[in-house]
């Protein structure tokens, strides 16, 4: 092990660039309006600052909204004709790269996560959804289903908070260039992009009530989805609000869509180029402080190369830079709540009670703001709450396997299905291992890769329906 030599200097991205304003209003029927609810705060989990006050919605404005958004749909919208609906897709579209440093500086503040991974993932992708969707609007005869598929009416889309705009994007592009129209609620403690992006529906003059944002927290949500004047539920979150979704809609004649929790196995064959593996194993556990849905998040590691892959990964992760999440150097940025940080710090607690083998990462943790050290435990078995449970965090479980057969029977059992991941140098093992994981999307010797051609879902308590690429638009269609 080398230590490093030399340190990095600070290299804080400004944060002025995102103007921040004091206070946020909730959007509907295009103004920008002072909600009935309680007003949220939002904080820098970086700093516990707090950052914006957000006026929320209360239930009547949910109501208010749905309206807005039925008007909207009837008078508007869904009678336009798909060419100029892409034509306001393409405008949003480019407002977002425009004002992309702008909006990559407020998601960093707002979510905790380093600037580099805004400024170079979340928000290019999330104009990259609008691109694509732009292109679907007057082209939707030839997605496969029918020769006129007809939208559904208004959307009710409630997301979460660990990619606040892409989320939003995810949610909304499909279902504007579809012919429906939305409203959204983004996550209590990340309303602020949600926010700035209807500034960005006015830039370009998007008719009214198109798009409606309403801040606020699980009620709202809840609301929203048993609104008798939603069409179409699409939610992202944990699997157990995704149930308690599900028996909300059901008999309702709703269509719905759940976007839910994982626990992805990324497993590594003996013949694997480890030192690719490491990189993709790091960025398949700790990009965005492992709050992602599809992290790789059990590592499964072939017995006779787990040494020499513990090993190689331990001097990787040493390396991660831990904090600022405005610096850009840095790697791992801030969790994005007490609530969420306690979470991890309580099932990490379960490892050692249930005997798995911690290592932290050596890093120095900021003294404010919420930060936990990327954690790898060894010596894990398949019983094991950290083997079961989604942590949510920078913590990664390392289980081995001696067979490929064993690999696949670890890797299933699970009651999620969201991801995987496979590294070997043989074409055949790849194809063979892909096709027996129950998985949404599996990765061969790369992890985390997004684009907004590729449907991305769920099998079994992962949720189901397709977001993304043609399969994507059947949710936003009444087909
Ligand atoms: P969550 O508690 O389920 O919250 C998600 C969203 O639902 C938030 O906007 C939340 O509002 C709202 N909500 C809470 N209770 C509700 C209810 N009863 N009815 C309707 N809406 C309600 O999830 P989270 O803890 O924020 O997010 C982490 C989880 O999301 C993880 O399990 C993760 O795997 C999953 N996730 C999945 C994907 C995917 O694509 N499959 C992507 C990202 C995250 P508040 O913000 O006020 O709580
Ligand atoms: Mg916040």
């Amino acid at each position: 092990m080398i230590d490093s030599p030399w340190e990095y200097a600070p290299a804080p991205e400004s944060r002025e660039i995102a103007n921040l304003k004091p206070s946020y209003r909730m959007f509907v029927d295009g103004e920008f309006v002072d909600g009935g609810g309680e007003p949220l705060k939002s904080i820098n989990p970086a700093t516990e600052e707090l950052l914006a006050e957000v006026s929320s919605a209360s239930e009547s404005d949910v109501d208010i909204a749905v309206r807005a958004a039925r008007r909207a749909f009837e008078r508007t919208w869904s009678t336009m004709p798909g060419r100029e609906r892409a034509k306001y897709l393409f405008r949003i579209a480019r407002l977002i790269q425009e004002r992309a440093r702008e909006l990559a500086v407020l998601e960093s503040l707002d979510n905790g996560k380093p600037i580099k991974e805004s400024r170079d993932a979340d928000i290019p992708t999330a104009a990259a959804h609008f691109f694509h969707h732009a292109g679907w609007a007057d082209k939707l005869g030839y997605a496969g289903y029918g020769p006129d598929p007809r939208p559904l009416g208004v959307a009710g889309q409630v997301i979460p908070w660990n990619f606040p705009l892409l989320m939003l994007a995810w949610k909304i592009a499909p279902a504007l260039a579809c012919g429906n129209t939305v409203v959204l609620k983004p996550a209590e403690t990340t309303p602020l992009t949600a926010l700035v992006f209807a500034e960005i529906c006015q830039q370009a003059g998007l008719p009214p009530g198109v798009v409606n944002i309403l801040p606020g927290a699980g009620d709202i949500g809840a609301a929203l989805v048993a609104h008798p004047g939603v069409d179409k539920v699409a939610f992202t979150g944990s699997t157990e609000v995704g149930k308690q979704i599900q028996r909300s809609v059901a008999g309702s004649g709703k269509k719905l869509t759940l976007e839910l929790g994982g626990k992805a196995a990324n497993i590594v064959f003996d013949d694997a180029p480890l030192d690719q593996a490491v990189e993709g194993i790091v960025n398949g556990i700790f990009f965005n402080q492992g709050h992602v849905c599809c992290a790789g998040s059990r590592l499964l590691v072939q017995e006779s190369i787990a040494d020499e892959l513990l090993e190689k990964l331990r001097i990787r992760v040493r390396t991660l830079r831990v904090g600022d999440p405005l610096d850009k150097n840095t790697d791992v940025g801030a969790i994005n709540s007490a609530e969420q940080l306690s979470k991890i710090t309580e099932l990490a607690a379960s490892g050692d009670a249930e005997g798995a083998e911690r290592w932290t990462s050596p890093c120095p943790l900021p003294e404010k703001g919420f930060f936990f050290s990327p954690t790898v435990f060894s010596g894990v078995h398949q019983s094991m709450r950290i083997a079961r449970e989604e942590i949510f965090g920078p913590v990664l479980s390392m289980l081995t396997f001696r067979t490929p057969a064993e690999a696949i029977a670890k890797a299933n059992n699970t009651p999620y299905g969201l991801s995987a991941g496979i590294w070997t140098e043989k074409g055949s093992r790849i194809l063979w291992a892909a096709q027996q994981l129950r998985a949404g999307v599996v990765w061969a010797n790369t992890f985390n890769r997004f684009d907004p051609t590729a449907p991305f879902g769920g099998y079994q308590e992962s949720g189901f329906g397709r977001e993304g690429g043609r399969a994507g638009l059947e949710a936003y269609l009444d087909v």
